[in-house]
């Protein structure tokens, strides 16, 4: 079955030029034996005065603007709700994601856990993300309809769309079938707990460096060997921490 990914969001030409770019735009297009589609569900075209009506000073005076709630609800049911007939109990089709710094803490294993979540065969709801904007959104809207809420980090950005991308061309890496290779999203950094190891390609020789003999040897058990110590010898001068437990 087809899983439909919407996104309400502000700035639809950056998830255009994404889905014309490198393999998972090819993903989201449908392209790569998974069959996705990404809807981009613009905000302004859901408020009565366009992008005008989108937002309203915060109640209580703060800086900024904030999204407003009845302008979100209009683009859920009118945007996602009835192009993609999910019916009056939409809630139980649908897993809405929220991005905020609130958000628990995007990471390797968090990734790998939503893509298996949000992917696995019987898991039949379609996903919906909302980019907040300015000083975010109306938190009545979060907690009638937001399922889980994600953050990329620490630091704040000014809107969720690049959070939304981060998060979706991470967890596509773990889809079975995204990459060519089915084992590359398991040899790279973080998986069994290192970084990846340095890597070359031609020319052998480069401003006097040369490419570590092991590696032109052609021994298979050495080059193994010698790659599993260079993920180690990483690791400790990069990120020290990741051996810590
Ligand atoms: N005033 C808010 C930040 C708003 S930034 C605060 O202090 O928490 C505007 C929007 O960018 C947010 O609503 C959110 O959707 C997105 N955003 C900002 N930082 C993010 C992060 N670390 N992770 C995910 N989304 C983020």
């Amino acid at each position: 079955m087809t899983k439909k990914i919407w996104v309400i969001n502000s700035f639809p030409k950056l998830f255009e030029s994404y889905l014309d770019s490198g393999v998972a735009g090819q993903a989201l297009r449908g392209e790569r034996g998974v069959p996705f589609e990404l809807h981009s569900v613009v905000l302004r075209d859901f408020s009565e005065k366009g992008f005008k009506g989108v937002d309203s000073a915060p109640f209580g005076g703060s800086e900024g603007m904030v999204i407003r709630a009845d302008v979100l609800k209009n683009a859920l049911i009118e945007g996602i709700v009835r192009p993609g007939n999910y019916g009056d109990n939409f809630k139980e089709k649908l897993h809405i994601v929220f991005t905020s710094p609130r958000g628990k803490v995007w990471s390797n294993e968090y990734c790998k856990e939503f893509a298996s979540r949000v992917w696995e065969e019987d898991c039949t709801k379609d996903l919906v993300f909302i980019c907040g904007r300015y000083e975010g959104i109306d938190e009545r809207f979060l907690e009638a309809y937001v399922d889980e809420v994600i953050s990329i980090g620490d630091f704040v950005i000014t809107g969720g769309e690049v959070a939304v991308l981060t998060i979706l061309d991470s967890a596509l890496r773990f889809i079975p079938g995204v990459l060519g290779n089915k084992l590359s999203s398991l040899n790279e950094s973080f998986n069994g707990g290192l970084l990846e190891e340095p890597v070359y390609t031609r020319p052998r020789e480069f401003e006097g460096l040369n490419v570590p003999d092991v590696l032109l040897s052609g021994n298979h058990k050495a080059i193994a060997e010698f790659k599993k110590e260079e993920r180690i010898r990483i690791t400790k001068k990069f990120r020290p921490d990741l051996l810590d437990d």
